[in-house]
């Protein structure tokens, strides 16, 4: 049993690595990503380096170059949201610097076109398809939580007018498996019920961003799909939940340029996703302690991360020259964690 279990937990960590396209008006002559690999391998060009020193590559689970459509990611990703439905918790994270497509991969550009919809649309979609086909069988009832974290605190994204309480954490299984119990938990029997929540959340994490700071990259979104499932026949019930995490930005912060406010929150994200790494660090070296206390966002999800959970870490590259140092410091975060 104990082998099987430690077999288990290897196999629960998958990283995956994106390349975003280069924009409308970006300078594409030049990209630092020289090659990708059938194999997971990506190799990167730095062009200030010379020599040997020059390239490198780094190994994952899968590498998607700049061409992948959101179907094609989708597929990739589908087989593990799709065991949430047979009581699996499921944690997936969109890591990368600010603007190299963390959004993109999670929800897509916009709302009205079914073809760049995110993961989160199409993993609801699937999840409502496949809960109607076992219907007979099984009886499920899926419910939705968002929250952000911002600065070490954890705000509900669904509450109607925009509010600002802060959300306490609770680890404890006796709430049902929710960690943050008062965040509302809204039923959802479609995907039009989903789209309409999606729309409360963006615009109740808009609140606050100013143009020069945008609110959506200095703090970490967590849509949480909580699912119940009651067998028609035994009774029996089993439950499981999905975490989409939109991570704030990774960049590193200039000390010597940031202050105030700006300053106090590139700490937060700085110590929070070190944490974070951490933590899957901790569970693939299979250590006996779990750091899950030293972040908000380790706490919030510490049920679903190690044990028989599992994590795929979604990381992003923007091609750009003048990104080469941000790359190199996701790609590393990464490689620590696979
Ligand atoms: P982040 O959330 O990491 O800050 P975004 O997802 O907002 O980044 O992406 C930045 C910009 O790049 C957006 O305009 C987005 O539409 C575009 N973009 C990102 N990834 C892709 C992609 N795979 N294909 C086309 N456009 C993309
Ligand atoms: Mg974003």
């Amino acid at each position: 049993l104990l082998y099987n279990q430690v077999q288990d937990l290897k196999g629960t960590i998958r990283v995956f690595c994106r390349v975003r396209p280069f924009l409308p008006g970006q300078f594409r002559d030049q990209s630092t990503v020289d090659y990708i690999g059938e194999n997971g391998n990506i190799m990167i060009v730095s062009p200030q380096k010379q020599g040997k020193d020059a390239r490198k590559v780094f190994t994952f689970d899968k590498v998607f170059g700049a061409n992948v459509t959101q179907e094609q990611i989708y597929a990739d990703t589908q087989p593990l949201i799709r065991s949430v439905l047979d009581g699996y918790n499921v944690c997936m994270f969109a890591y990368g610097q600010t603007g190299s497509g963390k959004t993109y991969t999670m929800s897509g550009p916009d709302l009205t076109t079914e073809e760049t919809w995110g993961v989160n649309y199409r993993a609801l979609r699937d999840l409502f398809r496949i809960s109607k086909a076992r219907m007979d069988v099984i009886k499920y009832e899926v419910g939705v939580q968002m929250i952000e974290i911002y600065n070490e605190q954890v705000r509900d994204l669904l509450v109607v007018h925009g509010s600002n309480r802060r959300l306490d954490i609770r680890n404890n299984s006796q709430l049902n498996g929710l960690n943050v119990p008062d965040a509302s938990l809204v039923p959802v029997t479609c995907t039009k019920d989903v789209l309409d929540l999606m729309k409360i959340g963006q615009r109740n994490r808009a609140v606050g961003a100013t143009a020069l700071n945008e609110r959506s990259s200095r703090s970490h979104s967590i849509l949480t799909i909580h699912v119940r499932g009651k067998e028609l026949v035994s009774g029996s019930m089993l439950k499981g939940c999905l975490h989409l995490v939109d991570l704030a930005g990774s960049e590193r912060v200039d000390k010597s340029e940031a202050v105030g406010e700006r300053l106090k929150e590139a700490q937060h994200i700085n110590r929070s996703l070190s944490a974070l790494g951490d933590v899957i660090y901790a569970l693939a070296q299979k250590s006996s302690h779990v750091p899950y206390r030293n972040s908000k966002l380790t706490q919030v999800l510490q049920d679903s991360l190690g044990g028989h959970a599992k994590t795929l870490m979604f990381v992003h590259i923007n091609p750009e020259v003048n990104a080469i140092g941000e790359t190199i410091s996701t790609l590393k975060f990464a490689e620590r964690v696979a």
